[in-house]
């Protein structure tokens, strides 16, 4: 069903919106999809990686991906959809083919890293292209559900040296979440701090640093979902 919200975006969208075209989707082993939109929308668009960019889905409203890359010459971009579940984000990815339309909004400004002072960074399944917009291996803890699938995903990425924690029920994972991201700032010192994924990952891995006196010179976070939350931006 369309909600109000989806409605208001769509009348939207006809002002502020891109036209593009789906025209590459390729299974990522069974959990990851790696997706080429293209158009003449997106060519000279200035983007930063760690930008953000909304896809609208007419009867669910937007949901919110990374660009892995940006052609602003041939005006192509590409993303790394998690297929975490039955939702419409996780649905469209998991369905789409080449050679459907899509509007989309953006790219906008979200989490800065990687450039001449690469963060230690924190995130889960949703992190990859900001993983690869940090760039050095070493720096980049993830939690995720299933460890094979997404080293799968980072294999085809070029991604090295990227340190998977188990999530695990009720967060028992917790402290070897905080022991992987300190190790990463202790071999990294003077490294920023960046913290994506999952709303109470961030929180546990946060408190758990403060509580060992572990200090970032500076920290940004950015929840990228949490349960029952629909469509995060
Ligand atoms: C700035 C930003 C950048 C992002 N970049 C990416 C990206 O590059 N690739 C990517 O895959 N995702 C990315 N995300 C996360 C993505 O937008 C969310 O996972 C989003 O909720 C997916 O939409 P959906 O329709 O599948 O689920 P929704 O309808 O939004 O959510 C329904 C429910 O699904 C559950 N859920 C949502 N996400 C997850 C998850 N990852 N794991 C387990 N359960 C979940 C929650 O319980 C939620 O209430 C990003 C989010 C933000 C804010």
């Amino acid at each position: 069903m369309t909600t109000a919200k989806a409605a208001v975006q769509g009348l939207l969208g006809r002002l502020f919106f891109r036209d593009t075209t789906v025209t590459h989707a390729e299974d990522v082993g069974r959990r990851f999809r790696r997706l080429v939109l293209s158009g003449p929308a997106l060519r000279g668009v200035e983007w930063t990686p760690g930008d953000k960019l909304q896809i609208f889905l007419p009867d669910a409203g937007t949901r919110t991906y990374t660009p892995l890359r940006w052609d602003a010459s041939t005006g192509e971009t590409e993303l790394l959809a998690y297929l975490h579940g039955d939702t419409p984000g996780a649905r469209w990815a998991r369905t789409v083919r080449a050679g459907a339309a899509l509007q989309i909004f953006g790219p906008r400004s979200s989490l800065v890293v990687g450039g001449p002072s690469p963060a230690v960074m924190f995130g889960d399944e949703t992190s990859l292209a900001l993983a690869r917009a940090n760039g050095e291996p070493g720096r980049t803890v993830l939690e995720v559900s299933e460890p094979e699938e997404t080293q799968g995903a980072l294999d085809a990425l070029g991604l090295r040296g990227v340190r998977l924690v188990t999530r695990r029920a009720d967060d028992a994972h917790r402290e070897e979440l905080v022991d992987a991201v300190a190790q990463a700032l202790q071999a990294h010192p003077g490294a920023p701090l960046v913290l994506s994924g999952r709303a109470a990952a961030i929180q546990g891995v946060r408190q758990g640093l403060k509580a060992r006196g572990t200090a970032a010179p500076a920290l940004k976070t950015r929840a990228y979902w949490a349960p029952g939350k629909v469509g995060m931006d």
